[in-house]
This record gives C-alpha cells, structure tokens and sequence, in this order.
C-alpha cells in the first residue's frame, strides 16, 4: 500500500492511500487502528506532502564504501549516527533553499525506513516487526560547513534541507533497490541498497540501542557515492526504482 500526506484546495492536510493515479483519505491512525475510503480523487488534484510528520530523523553517515572513499573518510566500524531537525522537512515539489552561509551545498540521495511503532533495544531479527514502509529522501549538506565545524548539525540542518517522499510503499522489497539521482537530467549517483555497509535490520538495532524510536520516525540509511553541487535555478531528482521519484527545484535564499 502507498501512503500519502495530501492536501486539496485550502482543506486540512489528510493521510491518504494510492490506488493508481487516485488518492482516498485514510479515516484513524495510520500507524495503527485505520480504515480507507474510496480513492476518487485525481492526483493532479492534491498537493503531495512529506508521508509522515517524524518526531525525529535519524542519518546513517558513509554507509556506502565508494562514498566514504570519495570523502576521503574511512568507514566506520560501528553506524555512524546523526540527526537532522524536523524543521528542515519540506514537501516533494517543495524547493530546496540555498543558505549564504555555504558555497558548497550538495545532494545525497537516500533511502529513508520509516518506523511503525514504539521500540527501544530492538534486536536485528525483530527488526521487521518495527518496519512500516519505505521512502525517498534527499539528506540535502553544506559540504564546506561538514568540514569546517567538526559537527554536523549545522551542516545537515538548514530549513529545506531534508525533503522526503512523495508516499511511504508499506510492501516494498529494500533488499537490492537501484538509487539514483539526477541534476537537471545529468545522472550524478547510482547504487543499490544492497552495497549499504550496515543493513536495514542492523541499523535498527543499533540506533535503538541509543534511542527509542516513535512511529512515524525517519531513518536516512546513507548515501552512495557521486554527490555533487546543487546550484539557484537546479531540478534535483532522487529516484528508487520501484518505488518512488523524489523532485525538488533549488533556488537561493534571499
Ligand atoms: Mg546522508
């Protein structure tokens, strides 16, 4: 099933599902008691939002040898571990803003877990059970800034540096995912999930050793290499193949 955030004309946002080119709004908890109505509203008449509204987001840092190799970075024998803020969230569609506070600011095509339920200490063999789906995410970097501060917080933590979306796939096979992610056309990243140092099951289990996890919560497992700069006037496309496409425009922040 696919799980949308959706609004239409000046209504609420609602969860809804996908059925075809159609969406029908979800009545309850999607994480838990839920009903569906009927999908009779065209796409082209909603606005898509980011699915799910995550407490907190979790990013996997080099999780991909060939990136950590490009960074000039060893990977790391355990998850390297950080956090975006909920506040730099924006919708699919929505642009990406570049701050003046970097002249290196890059994209990072991702696969993003999304959480189902309350957990903490979850072992790898549970991990499944904590799986509600699937997206796409974009964890957007002011490279220069990453390595100027040491810290990344201010790096990955820009307004409109963490677009995802458009819907969470509840049925979808994350095992060997082509990525992609394109600039203006221009392929700029390829890999598959299946090249991610630490897997799906083993980063749940690490990351909830640290903290407990709510439903509706984000992991970004990593990006694979070929990053690369995001310009004023850029379209950047994150793509999982079987899964959903991911477009956001880039403009400067005035
Ligand atoms: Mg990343």
């Amino acid at each position: 099933m696919r799980i949308v955030r959706y609004q239409k004309k000046n209504e609420p946002p609602h969860y809804g599902w996908i059925l075809e080119n159609k969406v029908g709004p979800i009545e309850g908890d999607i994480f838990g008691d839920f009903h569906r109505l009927e999908a009779e509203t065209p796409l082209t008449d909603v606005k898509l939002l980011a699915p799910c509204q995550p407490s907190k987001i979790i990013c996997v840092g080099r999780n991909y040898a060939e990136h950590a190799k490009e960074q000039k970075a060893e990977v790391s024998t355990v998850p390297l571990i950080f956090l975006k803020p909920p506040s730099s969230i924006i919708n699919p569609g929505d642009t990406i803003l570049l701050p003046p506070q970097s002249e290196q600011i890059e994209h990072e095509a991702e696969l993003v877990i999304v959480i189902g339920r309350r957990g903490r200490n979850i072992i790898s063999e549970e991990a499944k059970k904590y799986i509600y789906g699937y997206t796409v995410g974009n964890d957007v970097t002011a490279r220069d800034l990453q390595k100027s501060d040491g810290q990344w917080t201010r790096a990955k933590g820009f307004d409109t540096f963490c677009p995802f979306g458009p819907w969470i796939d509840t049925d979808f096979d994350a095992s060997d995912a082509i990525i992609t992610c394109k600039v203006n056309g221009q392929p700029r990243q390829m890999a598959s999930t299946r090249d991610m140092v630490f897997g799906v099951n083993v980063l749940i289990a690490f990351i909830s050793s640290v903290m407990t996890f709510e439903a509706g919560d984000i992991i970004f497992t990593g990006t694979p290499a070929g990053v690369g700069p995001l310009r004023a006037g850029d379209s950047v496309e994150v793509d999982i193949e079987g899964l959903c496409k991911l477009v956001n425009p880039v403009a400067a922040l005035k």
